[in-house]
């Protein structure tokens, strides 16, 4: 009898061992799942830094780097779920101003232009920030914050685009679901940040050197390559639309007299008036201002008939005529000479057009300057 009663405890004994074997196994088992998922899910990023250094690299193009950026993260952090927001960050006022979003929700419009108290702590503290439920966080005053009557957020992670010199923006994901991020999600987005800034960086000097190869540097009016370029441009689209474009070429009257008594310092100071006095004139025309060369300008009036062009350019030569600039305690004034042309009235390509109104700004001296003349007049 006593032999039974050992035998059924021995045996009881056994089955809880093996219980929990079978348990400590399951777990074994659960947790490698797990690593195994998190495993593919670190390689499947892996693969994506891949990708999106190939891709942002690739453009120069402020736009796509943003897009490019906002895409990876929405898709690959985010499993296109909640709202990613991209801000650019003005180093000098230290504000934000909202560039591209991701959106689960197509209808959501962001209000937060300027970015959130979130934002604004990242901005701050040019610190990442994982916030896993913002009313358990005690950093933050959810009762201030706007973007949580638009839709709702319980958890956040954002980090600062930086590059070596400034703080360029800000990439930021938000989700209605407490604990919806990871550690490991925010250092995936600080790596992206970090490739970001750079491609970021690099469009933006990129386009600040477009902008210097288009501009002339005393002015700012565009310069001659770009003229030639922009007046083929405007001619095809002016044919396509059946509409005429006309074209002013400007030119100070005795500028050399003016530079030789007030010396070169004084006639850069009227070739910047004048421009400026240019633009305001012709406003309401939409005019494309290049500077031709010494004190040359051409201006392109697109969709402009010869008549308007031509009343224009004489309220021009008033309106210069009129303006005073100070010089060494001095109010001195100019007059300019100007020659009018038009397509396809009185050319039938872009070289005869700048050739008729050459000639007729040519005329325009000849017949005694301050003032405008009209091709073939
Ligand atoms: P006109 O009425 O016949 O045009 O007489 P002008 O003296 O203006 O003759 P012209 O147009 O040939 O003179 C060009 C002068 O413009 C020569 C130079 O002194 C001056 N100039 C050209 N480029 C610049 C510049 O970048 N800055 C300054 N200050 N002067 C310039
Ligand atoms: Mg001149
Ligand atoms: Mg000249």
């Amino acid at each position: 009898m006593r032999k039974f009663f050992n035998n059924k405890n021995t045996f009881f004994l056994a089955s809880q061992d093996l219980e929990e074997s079978i348990n400590i196994a399951r777990d074994a088992k659960i947790q490698e799942v797990r690593l195994k998922t998190a495993l593919q899910e670190k390689i499947r990023r892996y693969h994506s830094i891949k990708k999106i250094i190939e891709e942002v690299n690739r453009s120069l193009d402020l736009d796509s780097v943003a897009l490019h950026l906002t895409n990876i993260s929405f898709s690959v952090i985010a499993k296109e779920k909640g709202t990613c927001i991209l801000y650019l960050a003005d180093s000098l006022s230290h504000s934000l101003a909202l560039f591209k979003t991701r959106k689960e929700d197509k209808k959501l419009v962001i209000k937060a232009k300027e970015g959130d108290i979130f934002d604004i702590w990242v901005l701050r503290h040019s610190s990442p920030l994982l916030v896993e439920d913002i009313r358990k966080d005690f950093r933050f005053d959810v009762e201030k914050l706007l973007s949580q009557r638009e839709r709702p957020i319980a958890s956040i992670i954002s980090a600062g685009l930086i590059s070596e010199n400034s703080f360029l923006g800000i990439l930021r994901l938000d989700n209605p679901v407490p604990g919806f991020y990871t550690q490991e999600d925010l250092r995936f987005l600080v790596t992206l940040c970090d490739l970001g800034a750079v491609a970021l960086e690099n469009s933006e000097l990129f386009q600040r050197t477009k902008e210097l190869a288009i501009h002339d540097g005393l002015t700012q009016a565009f310069n001659k390559g770009y003229f030639a370029q922009r007046l083929k441009d405007e001619l095809k689209r002016n044919i396509r639309r059946n509409t005429e474009l006309s074209l002013l070429m400007l030119d100070i009257d005795h500028f050399k007299q003016y530079n030789d008594t007030f010396g070169h310092a004084a006639g850069d100071i009227v070739l910047k008036e004048l421009y400026n006095q240019m633009n305001d004139g012709l406003k309401d025309l939409s005019p494309i201002l290049s500077r031709f060369g010494g004190e040359e300008f051409s201006v392109i009036l697109s969709g402009v008939n010869r008549e308007r062009a031509y009343q224009a350019a004489q309220a021009l030569c008033r309106r210069v005529e009129k303006a005073r600039i100070s010089l060494r305690r001095q109010e001195l004034g100019i007059t300019v000479s100007i020659g009018v042309a038009s397509f396809p009235r009185d050319a039938s390509d872009t070289d005869e057009l700048i050739l008729k109104a050459d000639r007729a700004l040519y005329e325009a001296k000849r017949q005694g300057r301050n003032r405008a003349v009209c091709a073939g007049s």
